[in-house]
């Protein structure tokens, strides 16, 4: 499959990477004015949230530690059920940081909201949330999301770090993947 294919694959591209770009710095700037003078540590979700916390981080003008967790949500299907299990963990002690989590995307909420309760059980000082897209008419479970990207109708989004099957990861916008590939 070539790059050009991935694009076939698409029903339509919601947000370019130049919106990605603009986003990012946007929601940097903030971060730099609320976290001035910490030492923030950045927690990025496996595998989706690479992209994110790849731009993310080289865009804050903070010193920053950088760490990953990788779950698993179990569910019938494609839905997360909120019971998560933990494929990965930290290696930081969390205790008296400063978190923020690094997300890709937020749609049911249950795997967000779980996880912020486990790192804050952990002793941290403060935990709050990154996301680059929400899906608000999916949310189960409302998340205090601090910095937010864009929201996004309630469709299946791949590229900027989304899969379908694994695929698409590295597709540079963000589009709904057409119903012919689910056939
Ligand atoms: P939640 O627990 O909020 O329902 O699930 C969030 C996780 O489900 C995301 O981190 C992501 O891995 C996956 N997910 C939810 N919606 C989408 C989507 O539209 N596209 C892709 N590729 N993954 C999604
Ligand atoms: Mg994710
Ligand atoms: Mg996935």
């Amino acid at each position: 499959m070539d790059y050009q294919d991935i694009a076939a694959d698409l029903e339509s591209v919601l947000i370019t990477e130049d919106e990605i770009h603009a986003k990012i710095a946007e929601l940097a700037r903030r971060i730099e004015t609320d976290y001035a003078g910490e030492k923030l540590l950045l927690v990025g979700v496996l595998k989706g949230a690479v992209m994110v916390m790849a731009d993310l981080a080289r865009e804050l003008h903070l010193p920053i530690e950088m760490d990953w967790m990788a779950v698993s949500s179990y569910g019938s299907g494609t839905q997360s059920s909120g019971v998560v299990r933990i494929l990965k963990d930290l290696d930081s002690d969390l205790h008296g940081r400063k978190v923020l989590i690094v997300e890709d995307i937020i749609d049911s909420g249950l795997t967000l909201s779980w996880l912020r309760g486990n790192l804050e059980s952990r002793g941290a000082e403060s935990v709050e949330i990154c996301a680059l897209l929400r899906k608000p008419d999916a949310a189960k479970v409302i998340v205090d999301v601090k910095y937010e990207g864009f929201q996004i109708p309630n469709a299946f989004v791949v590229g900027y770090g989304l899969d379908y099957a694994e695929k698409y990861r590295n597709f540079r916008d963000i589009g709904v993947l057409a119903p012919h590939v689910y056939a």
